[in-house]
């Protein structure tokens, strides 16, 4: 789940609860009024990742000494909520965005290299749940997710905690995975991740 905590953040977190599922947040400061729920997410057993602090691409992207102030001051709140430092990122956009083109040629190619060298992991997906784009509802979300995961052996679902309908769409997912004998779990240093290739 990315771009949160956020005002669903703790309706998710007892959906979760319920189905003793265990998920991975990439979170950012967007909502600071919500940063409790990173101290919380991280006690009921969730994996903690950064999103980055801003989330704003024109900021974040428009060198690497921008890009890694803003993590440094994710991962100091981060280190507030929980006590420990997260070493699981994932980039806004996704490794594969062109957007940063505009701000900075080149960027998305030098963070995969120099993410790594710097002790942290990144981390795309490979099932969009489109809940940031064509997606607007909990059914189409659900559909969404449910169909991408039953192409993969290892599923890396993208969705955001950030919207309504997608933390609504959460309850079936959970369900049909469960029944189809899925198991979600949340990421930690040796999980496989799956990596976009970087167009930037
Ligand atoms: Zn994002």
């Amino acid at each position: 789940f990315d771009d949160g905590p956020g005002p669903y953040t703790q309706q998710l977190l007892d959906i979760l609860d319920k189905y003793n599922v265990k998920v991975t947040f990439f979170v950012t400061n967007q909502f600071p009024d919500y940063q409790n729920m990173i101290g919380e997410a991280h006690r009921r057993g969730h994996t903690i990742a950064m999103h980055t602090y801003s989330h704003d691409f024109d900021s974040i992207y428009a060198n690497e000494t921008a890009y890694y102030n803003d993590l440094n001051q994710i991962k100091a709140v981060c280190e507030a909520q929980t006590g420990v430092s997260p070493t699981i990122i994932r980039f806004p956009g996704g490794t594969s965005n062109t957007t940063s083109k505009k701000y900075c040629p080149g960027i998305m190619t030098a963070l995969t290299q120099s993410i790594p060298a710097n002790g942290y992991q990144y981390c795309d997906w490979n099932v969009d749940s489109m809940d940031a784009g064509g997606a607007k509802n909990a059914s189409t979300v659900a559909n969404n997710v449910i169909s991408g995961m039953s192409k993969y052996q290892n599923s890396f679902v993208l969705q955001h905690d950030t919207k309504k309908y997608s933390v609504e769409a959460v309850e079936e997912i959970i369900c049909w995975g469960l029944a189809n004998g899925y198991t979600f779990m949340p990421m930690d240093a040796n999980s496989p991740m799956v990596h976009h290739r970087a167009n930037n």
